[in-house]
């Protein structure tokens, strides 16, 4: 492994947790009973409990380890409409209309996060710079142009057609054959967010416990008994908001949800010139291989933030680094010698019909399943949970009932990933 590639003070950490170090744990003793119990403090979490506190109800958000130590202050701050399945999946499963639905679900949640960090006046880098969804050969980019071009009517999202002839308008690269600009994706620091959200959360009365593990939930007549780490709470709602670190506690969430590691760098800072000329437009970047890689800009524009899955099994960033390092240099050759400041990971939750999920089991409710897509839906998707929760007709969504499926002898270890990656990466070699 060629370790020279960390820079001497290399973290392993978030870089985004530099400027936003983790909260200092509330140590005081739990509350005997509360209206809600939200266990998780992401996005999902504490926009749940943003909701459930504002409208009166008594909340406490309890995490396992630090307020919003999960993937909500890890990810690589890319923000789009986070539906995976296009039309044509989706009414083949579900129908034309409620196709249609899901889909402008998805288009709500962006739109809505910006508003949110507007109207909440958060001060977290959130811009609308668009998105450049790069072709990894030339089928790729003829279908990627078709499908812009084949919108279904009443879902046409705002985009941009780049051929390769164009491309370094967008990235200083050759090696893509063009890609598709979708014009209204945003960025974000999501850390920055992050504690935003936590800040309004607790004005609004909400009360947010870090390292406090649930242990279990029991249910308890007309409530539920959560037993943690630092003793027991009742509470008449409990919300879980773990996405990819749901475990025991939840054994049926556990055999729906499968956990996935992401892996992203940050570099050690460009010059600013250079960086301006691979990354003109300050656009979030991804692009169309099986196994994707995403990346952008750091906000202050002096450093790239690389992210994506190397290995087929988990491994530590240590080793995730410098594999990211190298498809990095892929792209962009004249960055071999820059060195890494930051590699880190966090788990996101995929779901096997790869959508996301929101709904109430043995009345407990939940919402998750964002498929590695989650800074908009699972932000837009725990509002209206909490709406849910406190009874409000507004927390419906496109979503609601849908069966959230398994599959016979899963109970929330992937070993079934591995071989999928391998495959899945052989292919994207293939071009195909
Ligand atoms: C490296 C990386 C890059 C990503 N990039 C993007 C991106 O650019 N764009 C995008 O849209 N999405 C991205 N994502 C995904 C996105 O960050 C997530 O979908 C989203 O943050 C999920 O939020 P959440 O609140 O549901 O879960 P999380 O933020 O993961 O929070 C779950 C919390 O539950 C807690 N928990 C678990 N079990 C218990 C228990 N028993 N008791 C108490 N607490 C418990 C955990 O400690 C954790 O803090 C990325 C993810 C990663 C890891």
């Amino acid at each position: 492994m060629t370790t020279d590639l960390f820079a001497a003070d290399c973290k392993f950490t978030p870089f985004w947790w530099d400027r936003v170090p983790r909260p200092v744990a509330d140590g005081n003793p739990l509350p005997e009973r509360v209206d809600v119990a939200v266990i998780g403090s992401g996005y999902t979490g504490l926009h749940a409990a943003l909701q459930t506190a504002r409208a009166g109800r008594s909340t406490l958000v309890v995490d396992a380890e630090d307020a919003g130590w999960g993937c909500s202050s890890r990810n690589g701050g890319q923000i789009s409409t986070s539906i995976k399945p296009g039309f044509d999946v989706l009414a083949r499963r579900h129908g034309d209309e409620r196709a249609r639905a899901i889909l402008l679900e998805g288009q709500r949640s962006l739109a809505w996060v910006g508003e949110f960090v507007g109207a909440e006046r958060i001060d977290c880098d959130f811009r609308v710079v668009g998105r450049f969804h790069a072709a990894h050969n030339a089928r790729e980019f003829a279908g990627l142009a078709r499908r812009v071009a084949e919108q279904p009517k009443g879902l046409e999202v705002a985009t941009q057609v780049v051929p390769r002839a164009e491309q370094r308008a967008e990235l200083d690269t050759d090696a893509y054959w063009g890609g598709v600009v979708y014009l209204r994706h945003a960025s974000i620091d999501p850390a920055r967010y992050h504690q935003g959200l936590l800040e309004r959360a607790v004005a609004a009365g909400a009360r947010v416990v870090g390292r406090c593990p649930v242990t279990s939930i029991e249910n308890d007549g007309g409530g539920h008994l959560l037993r943690t780490a630092r003793g027991a709470v009742r509470a008449r709602d409990v919300v879980v908001a773990t996405n990819g670190y749901t475990g025991r506690l939840t054994p049926w969430l556990q055999r729906r949800v499968i956990p996935i590691g992401s892996y992203m760098i940050a570099t050690e800072p460009l010059p600013e010139a250079q960086l301006a000329r691979l990354m003109p437009r300050d656009r979030i970047v991804s692009d169309t291989r099986r196994v994707v890689f995403y990346y952008r800009a750091s906000p202050d524009r002096r450093r790239i933030l690389f992210g994506g899955r190397v290995s087929t099994g988990e491994t530590d960033p240590r080793l995730s680094g410098p594999l990211l390092h190298a498809e990095m240099v892929q792209l962009f050759p004249e960055l071999a010698a820059v060195r890494i400041s930051h590699s880190w990971c966090g788990f996101v939750a995929y779901t096997f019909d790869e959508l996301m999920h929101i709904g109430r089991h043995d009345g407990v409710h939940y919402a998750m399943g964002y498929c590695g897509s989650g800074v908009g839906m699972a932000s837009y998707l725990g509002m209206r949970l909490g709406l849910q929760v406190v009874g409000r007709k507004e927390g419906a969504t496109a979503l609601d009932g849908l069966a959230f499926q398994t599959r016979p002898l899963y109970s929330g270890n992937p070993w079934f990933l591995a071989p999928s990656v391998r495959y899945y990466q052989w292919r994207d070699r293939q071009g195909s």
